[in-house]
C-alpha cells in the first residue's frame, strides 16, 4: 500500500490530501513508484471539464501506521501537460535550493499546533475556559497536560518513518503542543514537515482529535501558534559564523514585508508584540530575545557560530514558500513574493 500525499488548492492555506495505490513491492527507489493522478475539481485545483491533475512522487518513507512494506509517498501536483501546477510550491523551492546548494543550507522547523475535539481545544471544559496560562508549558500531570497519548504516538510514528524529528514539548496554552523537524537540507526538511503533519492528522482520527494550525486559535490572553524556522548556511556554522548570521539579519530586515506575505494566513492576529512575539509591523533581531522577529540563540552568540531563528512564521506556514524566501533573501539578492505565481 502506497499512500500518495499531496497539497490541495485551498486558499489561503493548502491542506493535505491522500489516497492509496496498491503497487508492486518492496519499494527501494523512487523510480519504482508510478506517477498517478486525481480529480483536481474536488481539491480546488481544476475547473470542470479538464480536471485531471498528475501526482509525481518525490519522496517516500516507510508507513509507520500500516507497517510492513507499506510506504508514504510525498507528491508534487502537475498539470495535465506535466508542468508544475500553480499550487506546486515545492517545484519553486527545488529550483531555488539547487541555485544555492553550494552554501549547504539547513532548516529546522518548530511546528506548534493546537489539538481540537469538535469545536473546542482538546480537554477544555464544555463551557468556559481552563485556568489561566502559566502552568502548562512543559508541564506534567493530569491537571496540566491535554492529549499526551496522541503526542507520544505521533513522535514514535515519526521515528518509525525515519523522519528527523528532534523533539516535542507541551506549549503555553493547554492543548497546544510543538514538535521539531530538522536540521536538514531544504527539500528534505519541508517534505518531512508535511509528512509529520500528515501523520499527526491521520493518528488524530484514532484519538478523536485533530490538529489546528491556526496562528491564533483562541482569542484573548491565550498564546498563538507559530512555526519558528531555524536556518543556517555552512558559513554561519563555521569560523566567525556570527558575522554571516548578523549580515543575514540585516537582509531579512530589508525584506520584512515580502517575507510576512508568505509566512502564513492570519499571522497578524498572532504577531501582536505580546505572547513572545514581535509586532507584525516591526522587524527586530537580537540575542536570546523571544520578543524579536529573528532571535540569535544565546548559545550561538556565545560560540560565535550556528544558526538564526526566524520567529515570524505562523503554525500554518508552507515550508516550501518560507524556505524559498529565506534562501532568496539571505543567500541571494532578496525575495519578492510577486515573482511567484503562488504568492
Ligand atoms: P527553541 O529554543 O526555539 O524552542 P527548539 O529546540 O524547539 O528551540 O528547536 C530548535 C530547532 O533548531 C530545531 O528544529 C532544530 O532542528 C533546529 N536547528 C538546530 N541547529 C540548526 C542549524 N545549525 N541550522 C538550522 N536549524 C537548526
Ligand atoms: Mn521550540
Ligand atoms: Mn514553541
Ligand atoms: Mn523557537
Amino acid at each position: 500500500m502506497a499512500e500518495y500525499i499531496w497539497l490541495d488548492g485551498k486558499k489561503p492555506t493548502a491542506e493535505l490530501r491522500a489516497k492509496t495505490k496498491i503497487i508492486e513491492g518492496p519499494v527501494t527507489s523512487l523510480e519504482q513508484i508510478p506517477v498517478w493522478g486525481f480529480d483536481g475539481s474536488s481539491t480546488e485545483q481544476a475547473e470542470g471539464r479538464f480536471s485531471d491533475c498528475g501526482l509525481k512522487p518525490v519522496y517516500f518513507v516507510p508507513d509507520p501506521i500500516r507497517g510492513g512494506k507499506n510506504i508514504l509517498v510525498m507528491c508534487e501536483v502537475l498539470n495535465a501537460d506535466g508542468s508544475p501546477h500553480a499550487t506546486n510550491t515545492r517545484a519553486v523551492l527545488e529550483n531555488v535550493a539547487a541555485k544555492f546548494a553550494e552554501q549547504n543550507p539547513w532548516f529546522g522547523v518548530e511546528q506548534e499546533y493546537t489539538l481540537y475535539q469538535g469545536d473546542r481545544p482538546f480537554g477544555w471544559p464544555e463551557a468556559g475556559f481552563p485556568g489561566p496560562q502559566g502552568k502548562y508549558y512543559c508541564g506534567v500531570g493530569n491537571d496540566k497536560v491535554y492529549g499526551r497519548p496522541l503526542v507520544e504516538d505521533h513522535m514514535q510514528s515519526c521515528l518509525d518513518a525515519g523522519l528527523t524529528i528532534s523533539g516535542i514539548n507541551a506549549e503555553v496554552m493547554p492543548a497546544q503542543w510543538e514538535f521539531q523537524i530538522g536540521p536538514l537540507p531544504a527539500l528534505q526538511a519541508a517534505d518531512q514537515l508535511w509528512l509529520a503533519r500528515w501523520l499527526l492528522q491521520r493518528l488524530g482520527e484514532d484519538y478523536n482529535a485533530y490538529a489546528k494550525l491556526d496562528p491564533k486559535p483562541v482569542e484573548g490572553d491565550w498564546n498563538g501558534a507559530g512555526g519558528h524556522t531555524n536556518f543556517s548556511t555552512e558559513s554561519m556554522r563555521g569560523d566567525n559564523g556570527i558575522e554571516f548570521i548578523k549580515a543575514a539579519c540585516e537582509k531579512l530586515k530589508s525584506f520584512h514585508a515580502q517575507h510576512i506575505a508568505v509566512y502564513g494566513a492570519g499571522n497578524e492576529k498572532r504577531l501582536t508584540g505580546k505572547h513572545e512575539t514581535c509586532s507584525v509591523h516591526e522587524f527586530r533581531s537580537g540575542v536570546g530575545d523571544r520578543g524579536a522577529s529573528v532571535r540569535i540563540p544565546t548559545r550561538v552568540s556565545n560560540e560565535g557560530r550556528g544558526y538564526l531563528e526566524d520567529r515570524r512564521p505562523a503554525a500554518n506556514l508552507d515550508p516550501y514558500q518560507i524556505f524559498t524566501a529565506l534562501l532568496e533573501t539571505t543567500c541571494g539578492q532578496g525575495f519578492d513574493s510577486k515573482k511567484y505565481n503562488w504568492a
